[in-house]
């Protein structure tokens, strides 16, 4: 794979890339999402990732939030599993993780709304400690937690996938955020290369890079441009990967999809209006277009 010579995410190219319903399939079919995340000053960005997931096929969804803030979290909650950890000052602690239902999740997926908080990085590598092998999702502050142990992420047993905006992936590099907006291919491609994940590196023309691909995607606009967008595009990545799509293809589909769902919305709600909310409420017409 050359860094100069990315392919297009195509609309055939998604479409190809959504996992295969299966008529007969039951929720433990089409997979078991744990979104983990949240602290007080972010209720809504878990509740965006896990609803997003749900919508988007999963067969089941738990979300784990910090014990303080469950009943709010709880209130807005319809369709997830909810679980708690013990926590202090509306964020998580990392005791009793040993307790988690790792052998029943066939997808993680942490960081939306997660914060910074002491002792994250142990939380962080707790959970992989605790997976088998299940695919990993890492974004938000989950990027800020690992940025001290990308070592221990390449060397984890499944697959990972991180998906920063410029802005994380300028903290994980220990860059400018112009250094990363000026190179976003090579950088993707270098840094996939480096540690043998995968990447989505978000925002205009998002980038999608795994080690043997690189594509970018060319649709999507402004309407994305609003706190919450990214957790409802982790939602829908970590439901297609529960569904048995590979990275590539989870990538693929979801980031498309979730751009497509912006510009569909925009064009009946305005540019200004479009929530986060919206995007997935959209996203679930483009699938009916794709299916
Ligand atoms: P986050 O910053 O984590 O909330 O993620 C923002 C999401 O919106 C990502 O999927 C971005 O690619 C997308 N996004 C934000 N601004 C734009 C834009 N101007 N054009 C296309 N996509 C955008
Ligand atoms: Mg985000």
């Amino acid at each position: 794979v050359k860094s100069n010579l990315p392919e297009v995410v195509t609309l055939a190219r998604a479409q190809k890339a959504l996992p295969t319903r299966h008529q007969f399939g039951h929720k433990g079919t089409f997979g078991h999402v744990l979104v983990a995340g949240g602290s007080k000053p972010y209720i809504g960005a878990p509740l965006h990732s896990a609803e997003s997931a749900f919508m988007t096929g999963a067969g089941l969804v738990t979300l784990l939030v910090p014990e303080d803030i469950y009943t709010a979290v709880a209130s807005q909650n319809k369709n997830a599993l909810l679980r708690t950890l013990p926590s202090e000052d509306g964020h998580f602690i990392s005791t009793g993780m040993e307790d988690l239902p790792f052998e029943e999740l066939d997808v993680l997926a942490v960081g939306p709304g997660l914060g910074r908080f002491t002792g994250g990085q142990e939380f962080l590598q707790r959970l992989m400690e605790g997976l088998g092998g299940q695919p990993l999702v890492i974004d938000a502050d989950g990027l800020y937690h690992i940025k001290g142990q990308l070592g221990r992420v390449s060397e984890y047993a499944g697959e990972v996938i991180l998906t920063p905006h410029p802005g994380e992936m300028a903290m994980l590099l220990g860059k400018e955020v112009s250094e990363v907006e000026a190179d976003r291919l090579g950088i993707a491609h270098e840094f996939v290369q480096k540690y043998g994940v995968n990447l989505i590196l978000k925002g205009h023309r998002t980038v999608i890079a795994t080690p043997d691909a690189l594509l970018v995607n060319q649709n999507g606009n402004d309407s994305l441009a609003k706190g919450g967008s990214g957790d409802v595009l982790t939602g829908i990545i970590a439901s297609f990967l529960g569904q048995g799509a590979s990275p590539l293809e989870a990538m693929t589909a979801a980031v498309h999809l979730h751009a497509t769902a912006g510009e569909s919305a925009a064009i009946r709600l305005s540019h200004y209006s479009v929530t986060p909310e919206d995007v997935l409420a959209e996203s679930r017409y483009i699938m009916k277009e794709w299916e």
